[in-house]
């Protein structure tokens, strides 16, 4: 039984010390396949996902803006990520989105960068992977009207209403730790709802480590407790999770 991370940030310093046992461990788990999602700590440097990808047969990388840094975005940015996204391990474009939780950058900006990276993606033919807190309606408007292809809602934890939207969009909804909460009833509905054919699983490491590891630092090692609980509220053998969402994100991803 093999797994795929379709997230996680194994840039993070939070690894520093252990990255490579951590590594080894999610192996030996099962886990063969990793996502480092590369937004790092913001422009000017992109590459904190394939500096992982580039030493790593597990690894595939996205490159990409995260709303947090979108006021360090510049026209530079914009043409490093078109030339980075014809590098054959990177799959995607992302973490991209809106934030209005924190902030840190201000609406518009992170409106306008989000908008701009959906047409590098769409120009390189790639799908977008989608980061949304408290914003939502802003980000299904923002898809509706400026993006035609597929990606990931990572970390999803809105309710079935809300992966209907997602579903609807053309996107696949990625479960992470979050879905393993007691309290989740609202997301645990949504992945009982979503089709077997667009469900994947993450891990967002350092952040939101499933239960029982909860509170500790998360690592990709543990996507298989997140898989686990699919397959409890499913109704489906931990083996067919395993399966189908390896296969969902090979068919979005690597071709
Ligand atoms: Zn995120
Ligand atoms: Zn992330």
């Amino acid at each position: 039984m093999t797994f795929v991370d379709s997230h996680c940030h194994l840039d993070s310093k939070q690894f520093d010390s252990d990255r490579e046992e951590v590594i080894q461990r999610a192996i030996a788990s099962g886990v063969e396949k990793m996502v480092a999602i590369g937004t790092g700590d913001g422009p000017p440097d992109l590459e904190a996902g394939l500096r992982l990808a580039d030493r790593y047969p597990a690894f595939y990388a996205t490159v990409g803006v995260h709303p947090h840094d979108a006021a360090k975005a510049s026209e530079e940015t914009f043409a490093q990520l078109g030339e980075l996204l014809k590098h054959p391990k990177v799959i995607a474009i992302g973490e991209i989105g809106l934030d209005y939780r924190y902030d840190f950058s201000p609406r518009d900006v992170q409106k306008n960068v989000f908008i701009e990276q959906m047409r590098i993606a769409r120009d390189a033919g790639k799908p977008i992977v989608i980061h949304t807190r408290e914003a939502w309606d802003d980000t299904i408007a923002l898809l509706r009207s400026h993006w035609k292809g597929t990606g990931i809602m990572h970390c999803f934890s809105g309710g079935p209403e809300e992966a209907r939207q997602a579903l609807d969009l053309g996107f696949y909804v990625s479960f992470g730790g979050i879905v393993t909460f007691p309290k989740a009833t609202q997301i645990q509905e949504a992945a009982r709802i979503t089709p077997h054919d667009r469900i994947l699983i993450e891990t967002d490491a350092p952040y939101l480590a499933p239960v029982p590891k909860r509170g500790k630092r998360n690592e990709p090692a543990y996507v298989v407790e997140t898989a686990r609980k699919l397959a409890e509220l499913r109704g489906e053998p931990l083996e067919d999770i395993a399966a189908t969402t390896s296969a969902n994100f090979a068919r979005l991803a690597l071709h």
